[in-house]
């Protein structure tokens, strides 16, 4: 095995552990999640991404789709119908490398009513910003939602996407499921405070140094 193949395959056995997180966490719910990973082959960018309609339990290392950048398919599967905002997001962010993309249940329901996340919760600054936006109702794989999601990636780690759910992304792929895991947490909460009226938000200043303190978290620090 080359160094390049060595490389796939262990990002291709971390996608089928991300899976299988996302379902034990319950967050890819009846098979509805998808992930990718940034793999670029040679000098063609792309990206190895779940198939379609197969869920974490059957799912092998050896079942991931690479996707190239122009949409040429190499796999014995069809990729998810919802490769092309991945491509979006990788597009959009050349900093990125992992985009997970979940129908969780609180995430999803904030979503039908048209809504994202303001800075109510100091957490919100995990996706980059003070809120984590909610982008127009597009189908799902159509250009026009690709657009949509790369607009509201270019400015943040997360967004939700109208009827439909979240997308998170990171540097690593721990990252983007760290992040994933965390807005669906922070999309429970706010739907809970929903009805007792719209929470207090935190101030500008306040969000700036979250996301000033976070920026220290993110690299391990010797002692
Ligand atoms: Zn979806």
């Amino acid at each position: 095995m080359s160094p390049a193949e060595a490389d796939e395959d262990r990002l291709r056995r971390d996608a089928v552990a991300a899976v299988r997180r996302l379902d034990a966490l319950g967050l890819n719910r009846g098979s509805t999640g998808n992930l990718s990973l940034r793999c670029p082959r040679d000098a063609v960018d792309g990206m190895l991404i779940t198939p379609t309609g197969m869920g974490g339990e059957g799912l092998r290392a050896a079942d991931l789709v690479w996707v190239g950048d122009d949409g040429a398919v190499d796999g014995a599967w069809q990729p998810s119908s919802e490769w092309p905002f991945h491509r979006a997001v990788y597009r959009a962010r050349p900093d990125l490398a992992a985009v997970v993309h979940t129908h969780s249940e609180n995430a999803a329901a904030l979503s039908c009513l048209e809504r994202g996340l303001p800075p109510f919760h100091y957490m919100v600054a995990v996706a980059g910003g003070d809120s984590v936006p909610c982008t127009p109702y597009h189908l799902f794989g159509s250009d026009a939602l690709s657009q949509a999601v790369a607009a509201a990636m270019r400015e943040r780690d997360a967004c939700l996407l109208a009827h439909h759910g979240l997308v998170a992304a990171g540097r690593t792929l721990a990252q983007a499921m760290k992040i994933a895991v965390e807005v669906e947490s922070l999309c429970a909460v706010y739907l809970k405070l929903l009805p007792l009226g719209e929470p207090p938000r935190l101030d500008a200043a306040q969000m700036a140094a979250v996301i000033d303190k976070f920026r220290g978290y993110g690299r391990a620090r010797r002692r």
